[in-house]
């Protein structure tokens, strides 16, 4: 029987519940603090290297916590640099997060579920349908296990955090605020706001009371200009239709002035025109905002293709004339089915996975 399972796994706990679950044992609220800046030390696996807490207090923290760590990884490389991870949870499911080093920066893509519910057409995650949350806790270690790798491979170190893989994080929208509680907390593994970013399909709901209850960064996934070719991609758009999103974007409350990323994946023949860019420079006016445009990846359904790069260009230029702040995304990760919606939990079983290493946590 597993041991821990009548215990509290404190990577669960963001610093007000931990603060909670020591004085439950009868410490004092500094010990919940105290404790929370170790266990996102480098290399802290057990209570026993907590040397400034009593012997004792350690002692019953044993008996009644425990801190989860993933003990099995896959690691995959791409040719462009980007690293793949695929993560064991301890039912077996397996979850995926991607490393892309850049000039400036280090980002992580994290998955906050296993699956997704969304169905959206182009995206691989959404045909393996939705099967859990995730915890806290298996937010935040997909984070400790890179940051931990990065740190024994020589890479730089982590930077940025997207929540850009499997799964809608606002869907698991209790355990995603917690998860950025931990990230930007200093004590935890103290993220500035600014390097996070959410990104979400469009549920309305939730995307405004993330704008109340945060200050992390917000990119929608748009795809379309309209409501017919954006519901023939994406469902969602059923539920909450363009008009609805935008208005949302509109009065979407950012502490500091931010813009939101739109993401628009361009597929050929379906949202690629002119006129889809001369619609959607319309339709985004009343958002401060910047736009990425991404050419599909060829993945989910076999009807999809890819525009020229040409295509991309031409959509660029119109969105630029209109004075929109546009980038071109180029995939990363595309060999190892790490670029954006490829990520579906194959690499544990595929063949070209080598290389698999237990020991992330030095
Ligand atoms: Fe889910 Fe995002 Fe894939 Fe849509 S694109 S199915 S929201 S993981």
């Amino acid at each position: 029987m597993n041991e821990n399972l009548a215990k509290t796994d404190l990577k669960n706990l963001t610093q007000e519940k931990l603060v909670q679950f020591v004085e439950s044992l009868g410490q004092p609220a500094f010990r919940g603090r105290q404790i929370l800046a170790w266990i996102y030390r480098p290399g802290i696996t057990e209570f026993e290297q907590m040397t400034d807490l009593a012997k004792e207090f350690r002692a019953i923290l044993a008996k009644t916590a425990f801190m989860s760590r993933f003990d099995e990884v896959m690691v995959e490389r791409s040719r462009d640099g980007a690293v793949k991870f695929a993560f064991r949870l301890v039912d077996g499911q397996i979850i995926e997060s991607v490393m892309i080093p850049e000039e400036d920066r280090n980002t992580l893509c994290v998955s906050s579920q296993v699956g997704c519910a969304m169905g959206c057409r182009f995206c691989m995650t959404g045909t393996m349908g939705f099967r859990r949350n995730l915890s806290t806790a298996e937010i935040i270690n997909q984070v400790c296990a890179v940051r931990d790798w990065a740190l024994a491979h020589g890479q730089p170190p982590l930077t940025n955090i997207v929540f850009m893989g499997m799964g809608e994080p606002l869907a698991n929208f209790d355990n995603l605020l917690d998860a950025i509680s931990i990230l930007t907390e200093q004590r935890g593994l103290d993220f500035s706001n600014r390097r996070i970013t959410v990104s979400t399909c469009g549920l309305v709901p939730q995307m405004r009371e993330l704008g109340d209850r945060t200050d992390v960064n917000l990119a929608v996934s748009l795809h379309a200009a309209n409501d017919a070719v954006r519901t023939s991609m994406m469902p969602i758009n059923k539920r909450y239709p363009i008009a609805e999103l935008i208005e949302t974007c509109r009065t979407y409350r950012q502490k500091r002035r931010k813009r939101i990323m739109f993401e628009y994946t361009l597929l050929d023949g379906v949202n690629d025109a002119d006129a889809d860019a001369i619609q959607l420079a319309e339709l985004l006016r009343p958002v401060p905002c910047k736009i990425n445009l991404l050419a599909v990846n060829p993945a989910g359904d076999a009807s999809v293709r890819s525009p020229s790069n040409e295509r991309v260009l031409a959509f660029q230029k119109i969105l630029r004339d209109q004075g929109y702040t546009v980038f071109i995304r180029t995939s990363r990760g595309e060999d190892i089915s790490a670029a954006c919606g490829q990520l579906a939990g194959q690499g544990w079983v595929d063949a070209k996975v080598e290389k698999k290493e237990n020991a992330v946590n030095p």
